[in-house]
């Protein structure tokens, strides 16, 4: 059931908490339908999750007008982060297989990527996710203002 799915969701109370006035200190931007987070590993910098303001598994569980609004928002926070960080590429996915709530994961591939051929999930958990680029309450805000300056234009 979408209700008990949504009890245990750590997006969902995620927006619960932004929703009470209580935003976590990783949250760039409110859109009309998501938020866009800074991801807490920065291996990849500028590595963000868009996040839909609407509990559903998969893409196509969403209403279909706030499905292509949400579309919208996304590629609006993927121009956002590459002009505010400048890689080489950038990468857009959505998977969905550990947190089950549609996010989008969009990740600049800078010069110095180990792996630039492959999808980032090919290096290993313990290099991305090292506790040295694991984000601090403060130690990003520069970050952050960079990608809401570029939302706003
Ligand atoms: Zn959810």
């Amino acid at each position: 059931m979408i209700g008990d799915a949504m009890a245990t969701c750590s997006f969902c109370s995620q927006i619960k908490d932004i929703k009470a006035g209580n935003p976590p200190s990783d949250l760039i931007a409110e859109l009309p339908t998501g938020y866009l987070k800074l991801n807490w590993f920065q291996y990849y910098h500028g590595y963000c999750l868009f996040v839909s303001k609407i509990h559903a598994e998969d893409l196509d569980e969403l209403p279909r007008d706030f499905a292509d609004a949400f579309m919208n928002d996304m590629l609006r926070c993927h121009r956002a982060v590459r002009v505010a960080v400048e890689p080489r590429k950038m990468n857009v996915a959505s998977l969905g297989n550990r947190d089950k709530h549609v996010h989008w994961h969009i990740i600049p591939r800078h010069a110095n990527d180990p792996m630039p051929d492959v999808p980032i999930w090919e290096l290993r958990q313990s290099v991305r996710q090292n506790k040295a680029f694991r984000i601090t309450d403060t130690s990003h805000l520069n970050l952050i203002e960079q990608i809401r300056i570029q939302l706003m234009r």
